[in-house]
């Protein structure tokens, strides 16, 4: 592919600009842009509606990055996920999750994550390297074509894969003009979500770039308690979070969503979920518990019901809205926390 630039990275705008500077007529970068982000398009000579010396021209000038799936497994209850093999052979884990009626999909910005959560796999691995725009967008486009090629087949994006994605803010801010763009898959805002441990400066700049869904990865209610299970918290203190969070700018009937992983002994008493509705208060937030799901070599425990229950019960009644998310994959390690890329050279394709 030598240094041929990756025209999947490009965004509408920046390919329209290029090929009018080569001087193409305005409506060639869109046609290509089209292209581009349709499910199974895997050359430029498939792009059958463009000229051949434009086609040729492509060619010369831009590599056309693809994601091949290279592990499907699937769940129980229908999840599946996805390891796919990146040209310089880093992997990366995809999650198609089914819910009533629609399917969202969970998609990495990262190869492994830097940030070293204590209840996370992907922490594990380490960090890697950021993913390209082009790599997080073809995460999406291979969830449709996995799904039989149908857009609409996909319904929510959330930023929630390996990774975090506020630490790779430049190739996010491209995947997410990328993916809204109406030449190409034209996802909403409202049904993108990004996900975060709470770098302020990429909160900050999310809320004034993108009017995209905020989730906050808090899981526990106190400094103390948050830099004991994520590092994070030393860098960017819970209650410099909390005020970020306070001054978010928030389009009208949006809230932030506050995940909330419960580790039995850990962050699951009464007063946990007391002192969590006291900071969160005057913010609109939704909060989603997570019970945690046991992973091996992680020293942390899941909560037992009763425990999950209280907590809800007292932040219901301190008047929050509350879900408890439904643990989906854990048979497969999709599960959230769970994402680790580990395939064999020689396993099959689809397990
Ligand atoms: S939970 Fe998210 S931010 Fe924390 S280490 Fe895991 S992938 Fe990174």
């Amino acid at each position: 592919m030598g240094t041929r630039a990756d025209i999947r990275s490009f965004t509408g705008h920046e390919l329209k600009e290029y090929l009018i500077m080569k001087g193409h007529r305005p409506y060639r970068g869109e046609q290509v842009f089209r292209w581009l982000w349709t499910p199974y398009v895997h050359s430029f000579d498939a792009m059958s509606n463009l000229p051949k010396h434009l086609r040729e021209e492509l060619k010369q000038g831009f590599h056309l990055k693809c994601l091949e799936p290279i592990k499907v497994q699937v769940s129980k209850d229908g999840t599946r996920k996805i390891a796919s093999r990146l040209e310089d052979n880093a992997l990366i884990e995809t999650v198609i999750i089914p819910e009533e009626g629609h399917r969202t999909v969970c998609v990495s910005t990262q190869v492994g994550c830097a940030m070293g959560c204590r209840f996370c796999r992907t922490a594990r691995m380490g960090f890697i390297r950021d993913l390209t725009p082009s790599e997080i967008v073809l995460q999406v486009l291979m969830a449709i074509e996995e799904l039989g090629g149908k857009r609409q087949a996909i319904r929510n994006i959330v930023f929630m894969g390996m990774g975090e994605p506020l630490m790779n803010y430049e190739n996010l801010s491209k995947a997410l003009h990328i993916l809204q763009d109406t030449s190409g898959m034209d996802f909403s805002k409202r049904r993108i979500t990004v996900s975060t441990c709470g770098i302020i400066p990429g909160i900050e700049r999310l809320g004034q770039e993108h009017q995209v869904g905020l989730a906050i990865s808090l899981h526990a209610p106190s400094s103390e308690k948050r830099s004991m299970l994520m590092p994070v918290n030393r860098q960017f203190d819970l209650r410099d979070l909390i005020g970020v969070l306070r001054r978010y700018p928030l389009a009208k009937r949006r809230r932030i969503t506050i995940e909330y992983l419960v580790i039995r002994g850990v962050n699951d008493s009464p007063q946990d979920a007391l002192e969590l509705s006291r900071i969160l208060q005057g913010i609109r937030v939704k909060v989603n518990l997570i019970p945690f799901n046991e992973v091996e070599g992680i020293p942390f425990k899941a909560p037992g019901q009763e425990a999950i229950e209280s907590f809800c019960k007292i932040l219901a009644e301190k008047g929050y809205t509350v879900t408890v998310r439904k643990s989906k994959g854990a048979d497969i390690d999709a599960a959230c926390g769970q994402l680790y890329a580990k395939i064999k050279d020689n396993e099959s394709p689809r397990g």
